[in-house]
């Protein structure tokens, strides 16, 4: 690596490691990385997968890629030589903002699990300029700003390929952009990502506002541009339309070229659609089959064996729903074969809650993955059971054959090895390293169960863990954290059924015992991080509330040595690599069967955080697999929650008039204190919100939640009762791996 990099920067900028900048050997180190990876064995087999998806949440790549490529602690020692911390230089790296949340983090685990255990599958994505929004705070409110990320040197490869994109007024021609996709210690995969070459960046003004007609320039900007109108929603349609038109003619082009006979393209071919955003990849198949020659029936035939479809989420407004008249606007050619895949369904089933057409002319996109394609997974035991038995009941009754459950996973490459780097050699040092290829190794750390000198090690590795996030936090936010405090997480997209509001209802309830004189053995720091979407009102309420909390607290001296509120400015994936080690209590509170899965959850317990939760999503197999001892859980049952929406039984305002405690927590959002800090219209429209409706239900369970995090953080002060669930936690987290997650996709689905 040192011959390597002294010639790269030669090369490059006529320098030595001894004059060279920093910023010069990040290109250097980028440009040797995509070298040896253009080397690279890549996967093959007789049958390739293509994983279509909105969204890739790749995070920075030296480091991983550096990993991956087993280059990593060559490199960190080399550079070490020189005085050069390998950390600097990942510092200057932009993380590529192709992802919203979880879903896009998925996405980005199962790349590297796919590649890693040798599979052909590669990721076909839309390159966007700005990606998601950068988020700032102001005045304790989220302001959204550009976020580009794209540099001259990049991870990106421009290719030859190219394709024409047929809309209804005019035609695109696409640009695709590949990058590797290394697996650990073994061959490589591709990730697409399609562009336009006349997308411009100069359109966006006043924060990220564009002219949302304008295609040609503005297709590929944003991720989730702001669909609160017209122009919004079929910017989208233009958006999914151009991913998955580039996928599918992408997909025939390479089957032609493998000498593919594509009246059996299910056998060497399958594709996954990631939610329903790619879900128009069906009838385009379909219509590219008919121009090959296919009848109708045939080409339906084969697509229907070669999609399959994983569903994120049974919340009513994520269920993507596209008017006809807006599809005609956009892709006119795609609608006589929605409109005969609709007629077949309701020649076969008389049954309207299984059409694709509704009588208000809607058309439901997860309906056509499942009556077309050949399998429905849900992503965790609990979320599938939800699919099969209430929301996609109708389906299951037709073809029960069809649903899978594919728990997910995440990567320990990227987060245990990369962002725990200590706790990583630690568990090498007690069990080997095969736990990195064999995650259920991890068990083995369970014979250290009553070992206190190992207990010892490992709350020591959370000790520096804390006081590094301590000194990141002064040094990016100037905030004092005392590093002895409990680090109480809750990191992911703002949405009311995750419930922040009801942690901020926490920090009250603390607020006010300490100003009562009820002081806490230990200080207690709460630290979110969340963005919300820009046209979502009461979540950016929610942000405004906690931020307010976060003021008021600080400027009280008679509070603030003992509780502390930080939110953490534009959450994204670093961010997350760096606070997940350093998690004593891990926030997973979701009103039960609302969270899907949830991979936040899995990070935090691999890193020996103990969990705070609900009977929700993977919580229902973290706690199966830690125990009852090793995991606090509160709140109401899945079902008892699902019954209460069904029979219309929940009412916040009575819960709220008689307890006089929860009545007194809520007022507090717009207590003289809080009014003189905050905005009156965001507080006083979140305080109705919660007190008038309450729709997921904080009120219900906010009880049982502030008896059970006040008892978590007592256990906490047994240090070595706490250490062994940390350990527990520790070596249980095998089962989420994302290669166990690709082993079960592979074995039930995809069949490579
Ligand atoms: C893992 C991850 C998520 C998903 O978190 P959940 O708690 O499962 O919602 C979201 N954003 C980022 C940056 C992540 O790394």
């Amino acid at each position: 690596m040192e011959q390597a990099l002294e010639y790269m920067l030669q090369q490059r900028f006529g320098k030595t490691l001894k004059s060279a900048e920093k910023e010069e050997i990040y290109i250097a180190l980028l440009l040797i990385a995509k070298e040896k990876m253009k080397d690279m064995k890549r996967n093959t087999g007789n049958k390739r997968l293509y994983y279509i998806s909105a969204e890739f949440l790749i995070g920075k790549l030296l480091s991983n890629n550096l990993i991956n490529l087993g280059l990593f602690e060559e490199t960190r020692e080399v550079l070490e030589h020189y005085d050069i911390d390998l950390t600097d230089i990942e510092e200057l790296e932009l993380e590529p903002s192709l992802g919203n949340g979880g879903l896009g983090r998925l996405a980005a685990c199962f790349l590297d699990s796919i590649a890693t255990l040798g599979l052909p599958g590669d990721g076909i994505g839309l390159n966007y300029h700005e990606g998601l929004f950068l988020q700032k705070f102001k005045e304790n409110k989220q302001y959204e700003e550009k976020n580009p990320w794209i540099t001259k040197e990049s991870w990106l490869t421009k290719t030859e390929c190219h394709f024409e994109i047929p809309f209804k007024d005019f035609t695109l021609v696409s640009s695709m952009y590949d990058m590797e996709i290394p697996g650990y210690q073994n061959g490589c995969n591709k990730l697409h990502l399609f562009d336009l070459d006349t997308v411009d960046e100069g359109i966006i003004y006043d924060g990220i506002q564009f002219d949302k007609e304008d295609i040609r320039r503005n297709l590929t900007l944003f991720l989730y541009p702001d669909d609160s109108d017209e122009k919004g929603q079929l910017l989208r349609i233009y958006q999914q339309y151009f991913m998955v038109s580039n996928a599918a003619q992408l997909i025939l082009k390479e089957s032609e070229e493998r000498g593919i006979d594509l009246y059996h393209l299910y056998e060497h071919v399958c594709i996954q659609i990631n939610d329903t955003h790619p879900t128009m990849v069906i009838p385009e198949l379909i219509r590219l089959l008919m121009q090959r020659g296919f009848n109708m029936d045939t080409a339906i035939d084969v697509v229907r064996r070669t999609c399959a479809y994983t569903n994120h989420t049974i919340l009513a407004e994520a269920l993507e729903k596209w008017p006809v008249h807006y599809l005609e606007k956009v892709v006119p050619h795609l609608l006589p074969i929605i409109r005969e895949l609709d007629q077949r369904v309701r020649r076969d089933f008389h049954d309207k809650r299984v059409y694709i057409i509704d009588d208000q002319n809607l058309v439901h996109m997860a309906h056509i993955d499942i009556h077309y394609g050949y399998s429905v997974n849900g992503v965790a035991a609990l979320h599938t059971e939800i699919l099969k038995n209430s929301e996609l009941k109708p389906f299951y009754d037709i073809y029960p054959q069809k649903f899978h459950n594919e728990t997910n996973g995440i990567t320990f490459r990227r987060w245990l090895l990369h962002c725990n780097h200590k706790l990583a050699n630690y568990i090498e040092s007690l069990i080997g390293n095969d736990f990195l290829t064999n995650s259920m190794e991890l068990e083995k750390l369970l014979e250290y169960k009553e070992d206190e000198e190992v207990l010892a090690k490992i709350v020591e590795i959370k000790q520096e863990a804390k006081s590094q996030l301590a000194a990141y936090l002064k040094e990016t936010q100037g905030v004092e954290v005392d590093d002895t405090s409990v680090f109480d997480i809750q990191i992911k997209r703002l949405h009311e059924y995750k419930r922040q509001q009801m942690n901020a209802l926490y920090a009250i309830y603390k607020y006010k015992e300490i100003k009562k004189g009820n002081l806490p053995v230990r200080p207690i720091t709460l630290i979110f991080g969340a963005k919300a979407a820009p046209a979502y009102t009461i979540a950016k309420d929610i942000i405004h509330l906690i931020l307010c909390l976060q003021q008021l607290i600080d400027k009280d001296p008679q509070v603030s040595p003992y509780l502390k509120i930080i939110m953490v400015e534009n959450y994204n994936v670093t961010k997350a690599e760096k606070l997940i080690p350093a998690c004593d209590i891990s926030e997973q509170i979701s009103l039960a069967s609302k969270e899907a899965s949830g991979t936040g959850n899995m990070k935090f317990m691999l890193n020996g955080a103990v969990t705070l939760g609900t009977e929700d999503g993977a919580n229902v197999e973290i706690h199966e697999l830690v125990g009852d001892e090793n995991i606090y859980i509160f709140g109401e049952t899945s079902e008892k929650i699902i019954e209460l929406y069904e029979t219309k039984g929940y009412c916040a305002a009575e819960i709220y008039e008689n307890d006089p405690m929860i009545e007194e927590l809520v007022d507090f959002i717009i207590s003289k204190d809080m009014i003189r800090i905050g905005d009156p219209v965001n507080l006083a429209r979140l305080y109705k919100e919660i007190v008038g409706k309450d729709w997921f239900m904080t009120l219900l369970d906010l009880k049982d939640y502030i008896k059970t995090k006040e008892q978590m953080i007592m256990d906490y002060e047994d240090e070595k009762k706490w250490a062994k669930k940390m350990l527990v936690n520790i070596a249980k987290a095998g089962y989420f791996s994302s290669d166990r997650t690709i082993a079960g996709y592979n074995k039930d689905i995809w069949k490579l």
